[in-house]
């Protein structure tokens, strides 16, 4: 695969962000960085390094909705916009923002989260200022062979995002992974609202681990990922992240001694998490839960407007 890599900074913690140029019959950008001024003059110095301009590029291909990857998707003025169906709810959809408001709350209620932070953590998420918002010209779907690259193919891996994909090529055998598997730091299993748009809470660890699971049934050369280096031995590191997030899940059974809410089992867990990492924390906690429930080892009851958690 014809590849350039070109880092963006971007004003989160993970810090940088990965783009890749592809030059098939088509010419093609994987992810667009954040929507700063900053992350647009690391956009324009990558592409024109390459002997390109912003308008040369034929398509931009999303591996995920997150605003570190899509940010940018209107830089690019000839540029047809491909990407799973999720993300247009994420760009251009004003009056979904209430259901997802409405989502947030009722997690965050079940979770036992104490009112002052569930206000808090709302309006993270909701700040909508680093996204893009140009609707998406084409959705790609599981197993999709993207246009203008022939052998390349979506596959859908949720569980970091409700709208992930990676992109093999069959090939070359390398992937382009976004943040399904990162080289220096684990994937957070963020809690989502589902593509169906119902109240229903996606399991996102349970489906992130499907989606490790995927990842090393596939025969791979070179991972290019989303941030941080390119990853050789898949194997090996998707079998680190798993057995950590096991270790994580022995631990806050160990934890669940009496019965607890997922924020109690949170603040055990995380002691020293500040506010603004409670969104993570908890999606965290929330995870190794469901990985316990899904084993049989523990059990969740509604006890009114809440969850609690109890060994079986
Ligand atoms: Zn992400
Ligand atoms: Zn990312």
């Amino acid at each position: 695969m014809e590849i350039t890599k070109i880092i963006i900074p971007t004003p989160y913690d993970v810090g940088d962000v990965n783009a890749f140029l592809v030059k098939g019959e088509a010419l093609s950008i994987f992810d667009v960085g954040t929507k700063t001024p900053t992350a647009y003059e690391a956009l324009v110095h990558g592409i024109k390094n390459a002997g390109y301009q912003l308008s040369d590029i034929e398509q931009v291909i999303l591996t995920h909705h997150h605003p570190d990857h899509a940010g940018w998707i209107e830089a690019f003025p000839n540029a047809r916009i491909l990407g799973h169906e999720y993300i247009d709810y994420w760009m251009n959809k004003e009056e979904l923002l209430s259901y997802r408001d409405d989502f947030y709350e009722l997690q965050l209620k079940k979770q036992a989260v104490p009112e002052e932070y569930i206000q808090k953590i709302i309006q993270i998420r909701r700040r909508m200022d680093l996204y893009g918002n140009t609707p998406l010209t084409q959705f790609i779907k599981d197993r999709d062979e993207i246009p203008g690259h022939p052998g390349l193919i979506a596959y859908y891996t949720p569980g970091h995002a409700q709208s992930h994909f990676i992109f093999y090529n069959q090939k070359s055998k390398e992937v382009i992974g976004g943040d399904l598997l990162l080289e220096k730091i684990a994937s957070n299993p963020l809690i989502e609202p589902p593509v169906d748009l119902s109240f229903d809470r996606p399991k996102s660890l349970i489906q992130y681990h499907e989606s490790l699971k995927f990842l090393t049934s596939l025969d791979i050369t070179k991972l290019y990922s989303g941030h941080g280096n390119d990853i050789v031995d898949v194997k090996e590191l998707v079998d680190v992240r798993i057995q950590k997030d096991l270790l994580r899940t022995n631990q806050v059974y160990e934890i669940l001694h009496e019965p607890k809410t997922v924020y109690e089992v949170t603040k055990e867990l995380y002691p020293n998490a500040n506010d603004y990492q409670l969104g993570l924390t908890l999606s965290k906690t929330q995870g190794y839960l469901d990985l316990l429930v899904k084993n049989e080892r523990i059990r969740c009851e509604q006890v009114g407007e809440y969850e609690l958690y109890s060994r079986l």
